[in-house]
């Protein structure tokens, strides 16, 4: 298979991470015969620096031009710090989305076994939790109007959602739970906003076309309590931009760490692969990001944009075996587990390549 890639690695540690995702799209391209033809586009920070726009014209029109893209992450402390500036990273970050329509994100929480006593949760409670998450991307506070008054004492954030955007998720959710234990959590403030009552309306209605799939509604605060007290009784939550941006945060510590989790984010054209966590100012430039979560990026990348699921299901093991192995970056090490060995990036980078080698190294006669 012939494709053509766009590696977009961001700022701060989106750099660290994506270079290891692109060594694993390297390694699945030798082991298994395909050709990937790979292209750098600026965003975020650097893009600013060097261009005055977050989101260059020039990496628009890459993007538009490619099979799929692989993104790191955007953000700077500058901006952080400085609520004033006009021109910011994440615009650009938001801008993609749009320009692309890219209005699913899908963000698999995984916990791999391996991990359980490296969360903050208790292994009982998180045994056997397997939840995807469908966050709306296109909508919400996000895009709505937004501005100041009363010569700035006043702002406001529109939270507006239109029916089709609903649907068009609600579909995508609905057909996910097919393939797994039909379930559908959508998850809502109906008590209090009108944008929910329409988005609870409409899921229910969406919901008419898959009997077989059980649709519940939970209020976001609850659904926020669930998800830590019983993460097991979910399957695929449904839900919108700001709530879903909030919740796979805190789903987060499910997985054991920010670092382990991948997303994609996909629309009617081009996916989009990315970790879920941010630019992470505070490990910038140590060498000690967790890679693991843009390297199951790109296996959501093989699977979903190229519908190569054997290569996707092989990057998978290999990080389980990894894992297995006892290889842990700081952020999943376990202090009471004197086996574990810790690791920096690159060498976690390593162990991946290392593992998909031997998984596809032919059985000695
Ligand atoms: P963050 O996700 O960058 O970091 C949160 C915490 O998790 C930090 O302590 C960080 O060290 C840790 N962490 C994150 N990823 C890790 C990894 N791979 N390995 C080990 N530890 C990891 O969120 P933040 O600190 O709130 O934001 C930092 C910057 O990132 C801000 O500028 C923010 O705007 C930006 N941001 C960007 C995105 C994106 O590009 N998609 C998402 C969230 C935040």
């Amino acid at each position: 298979m012939k494709k053509k890639i766009i590696i977009l690695p961001g700022d701060g540690i989106g750099k660290e991470v994506t270079a290891e995702g692109k060594r694993v799209l390297e390694k699945i391209a030798e082991i298994f015969d395909h050709t990937f033809e790979f292209e750098e586009a600026v965003i975020g920070h650097d893009a600013i620096e060097s261009t005055g726009q977050s989101l260059p014209d020039e990496t628009l029109s890459k993007l538009r031009n490619c099979d799929a893209i692989l993104f790191g992450a955007v953000g700077h402390p500058k901006y952080d710090n400085d609520p004033t500036l006009k021109v910011r990273p994440e615009q650009g970050l938001l801008k993609m989305r749009k320009e692309l329509g890219l209005y699913a994100n899908l963000r698999p929480i995984r916990l791999f076994d391996e991990l359980l006593e490296s969360s903050s949760i208790k292994a009982e409670i998180l045994r056997g939790a397997d939840i995807l998450f469908f966050r709306e991307l296109t909508g919400d506070v996000y895009f709505g109007e937004k501005g100041r008054k009363d010569d700035g004492r006043t702002a406001y954030d529109v939270m507006i959602y239109h029916r089709y955007e609903i649907e068009r998720i609600a579909h995508k959710a609905f057909q996910a739970a097919c393939t797994r234990k039909r379930k559908v959590t959508s998850v809502d403030k109906a008590n209090v906003l009108e944008s929910s009552r329409l988005w609870r309306e409409t899921v229910q209605e969406i919901s008419k076309q898959y009997a077989d799939v059980t649709l519940e509604h939970l209020f976001v605060d609850s659904a926020a309590m669930k998800l830590i007290q019983n993460p097991r009784s979910f399957d695929v939550i449904l839900t919108g931009n700001l709530f879903g941006d909030i919740l796979t945060d805190e789903a987060s510590q499910i997985a054991g760490s920010m670092g382990m989790l991948a997303s994609a984010s996909v629309g009617d054209t081009v996916g989009l692969y990315e970790p879920i966590h941010g630019s992470a100012h505070d490990i910038t430039g140590k060498g000690i990001a967790n890679p693991l979560a843009s390297i199951l990026s790109v296996a959501l990348l093989l699977d979903i944009s190229f519908g190569l699921k054997e290569e996707a299901d092989t990057v998978i093991k290999a990080v389980e075996q990894t894992l297995k192995a006892g290889f842990r970056t700081v952020d999943i090490a376990n202090p009471k587990t004197v086996k574990e060995k810790i690791v920096n990036t690159q060498t976690m980078g390593n162990c991946v390549l290392k593992q998909l080698s031997m998984i596809n190294e032919p059985i000695s006669q």
